[in-house]
C-alpha cells in the first residue's frame, strides 16, 4: 500500500498520524490532571470512525458527541470494530431528534447497538420529549438549556424556563418510561474564537459555568431534588475555562485533532498543532501568479482563506496569500517568491481557517506515516447535516 502523496488526485486531505496522535496525547495529559472531568470528544470534527477508534482506545476519550445521525450510524453499523472490555459505549447527540423519518432512525439505530452502547439526545421541549417517551426503547436524555448563544436550549433566564427544566427533568426520571436522565447540556459555542484569553475566561464564567450552576443548584434545591449526572459542554476555544470554572465534569472539543488556523489565532491557543493539510497542486503559472485547484469546493472559505506551509507543518508561508478563483480554483499572490518559483505539478499545502466544514467537504482521508508516505485511505461520513 504505502505510495507517495504526489500520486494522490487533488485536491485531497491528507493527516498526519503522528501530528494526531500528538493532539490527543496532549489533550490526555491536560484531562489528568482535572481527573472529575470526563473528555467526550466531537466526532463532527472528522466523521471518522477510524479517528474515533483512536479517541477512545489512545486518546483519553469516555464517550463521544455526534452533531447528526449521518455521522453517528457508520459507527453503529461498525460497533463491533469498538473495544467494550470498557462496558457500553456512550454516545451523544448533542442535538435534538425532530420530525418522524429522524425519531424512526434513531429508533433503528438504538435496536440495532443492541446492548453495546447507550446513545443520549438533546430536548428543550415537552413535545418532544414525550416523542422519545413513545419510543419506548431505553434513550439517555441531556436536557439542554441555552448558556448564551441563543440558539437551541430551554430559556432559563426566567422562573418559567427553570419550571420547564424540572418538568422536562421529572419526566425523564418518571420509572414508567424507559428514558434515563443523563444530565444538563452547556455549550457556548459563541465564546470559542474570543480572541483575548482572559476575556474568553470571563465570559465562559459569567456565561456557561454561572449559568450551568445555577440551574444546576435548582434542581438539587427541589424536594425531591434531581441529581443531574453530568454537566456537559465546551470546545476547543474554551474548554480550559470550562474545566477551571469547576461546574461542567465533562468537555466536548473536536476541533483539536486537527485544529485550524482560526483557532491557532486565539491568544495562548493549547498546546495542539496542525495534523490536517489540504494537498493540492499548481494548474497554472501562465501569467505570474500560481493558480491551483483547491477551491471553495474542497476548502471551506466562510471563516476565513486557508494559509500555505512549507510541506506538512505549521510553519505558515506567509507572503502566500490566497484569494478564490472560484469553486475549483484558487489563486496565490503573484509577489512572493515561493509563489513565483511554483511551476505547473508543484504540490501544496494548505490548512483551512475553519477545519469542520472544510473536512465535510471531502469523503477521504489519506494518512501519512512518518515515512512521509501514504498508508492507509480513511473514509469521512460527510453529510448535509440530517
Ligand atoms: N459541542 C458542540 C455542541 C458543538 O456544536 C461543537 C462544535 O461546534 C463542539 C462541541 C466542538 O467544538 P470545537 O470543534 O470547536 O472543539
Ligand atoms: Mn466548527
Amino acid at each position: 500500500m504505502p505510495f507517495h502523496p504526489s500520486l494522490l488526485p487533488t485536491p485531497f486531505v491528507t493527516v498526519s498520524k503522528s501530528a494526531l496522535l500528538r493532539n490527543m496525547n496532549a489533550m490526555s495529559e491536560i484531562m489528568q490532571a482535572h481527573p472529575a472531568v470526563r473528555l467526550r470528544p466531537h466526532v463532527k470534527t472528522h466523521k471518522c470512525v477510524e479517528i474515533s477508534k483512536l479517541s477512545l482506545t489512545v486518546g483519553g476519550a469516555s464517550g463521544l458527541c455526534f452533531q447528526v445521525l449521518d455521522e453517528l450510524e457508520p459507527h453503529i453499523k461498525r460497533i463491533l470494530e469498538f473495544d467494550k472490555s470498557k462496558g457500553k459505549l456512550d454516545f451523544m447527540l448533542t442535538s435534538s431528534v425532530v420530525g418522524p423519518i429522524k425519531l424512526k432512525r434513531l429508533k433503528d439505530l438504538i435496536e440495532l447497538s443492541e446492548d453495546t452502547t447507550l446513545i443520549s439526545v438533546l430536548v428543550d421541549d415537552v413535545a418532544n420529549l414525550q416523542q422519545l417517551v413513545d419510543l419506548k426503547i431505553p434513550i439517555g436524555i441531556f436536557i439542554e438549556i441555552d448558556v448564551g448563544q441563543n440558539r437551541c436550549g430551554v430559556n432559563v433566564s426566567t422562573s418559567s424556563g427553570l419550571q420547564t427544566v424540572e418538568s422536562l427533568a421529572r419526566t425523564i426520571l418518571d420509572p414508567s418510561n424507559k428514558l434515563q436522565y443523563r444530565g444538563l447540556h452547556a455549550y457556548q459555542g459563541a465564546l470559542q474564537h474570543v480572541r483575548v484569553k482572559s476575556e474568553r475566561s470571563s465570559l465562559v464564567q459569567s456565561q456557561s459555568v454561572a449559568t450551568a450552576a445555577k440551574v444546576n443548584s435548582h434542581l438539587l434545591s427541589l424536594n425531591p431534588p434531581i441529581n443531574s449526572p453530568l454537566i456537559t459542554g465546551a470546545g476547543t476555544g474554551s474548554f480550559l475555562h470550562e474545566l477551571s470554572g469547576g461546574v461542567h465534569n465533562e468537555v466536548q472539543p473536536g476541533s483539536y485533532v486537527f485544529m485550524d488556523t482560526d483557532y491557532l489565532a486565539n491568544s495562548s491557543p493549547p498546546p495542539f498543532e496542525h495534523s490536517l493539510w489540504i494537498l493540492g497542486t499548481v494548474l497554472s503559472n501562465a501569467t505570474g501568479r500560481a493558480c491551483c485547484d483547491i477551491g471553495s469546493k474542497a476548502v471551506d472559505l466562510v471563516s476565513g482563506v486557508p494559509k500555505f506551509t512549507n510541506g506538512m507543518t505549521s510553519e505558515y508561508l506567509t507572503d502566500v496569500v490566497y484569494e478564490s478563483g472560484g469553486d475549483e480554483h484558487g489563486v496565490l499572490n503573484p509577489t512572493h517568491p515561493n509563489v513565483q518559483a511554483m511551476s505547473v505539478g508543484d504540490l501544496v499545502y494548505s490548512v483551512p481557517c475553519h477545519i469542520d466544514p472544510t473536512v465535510n467537504l471531502h469523503s477521504e482521508i489519506a494518512v501519512i506515516g512518518d515515512s512521509g508516505d501514504v498508508e492507509d485511505i480513511w473514509e469521512i461520513h460527510r453529510s448535509c447535516g440530517r
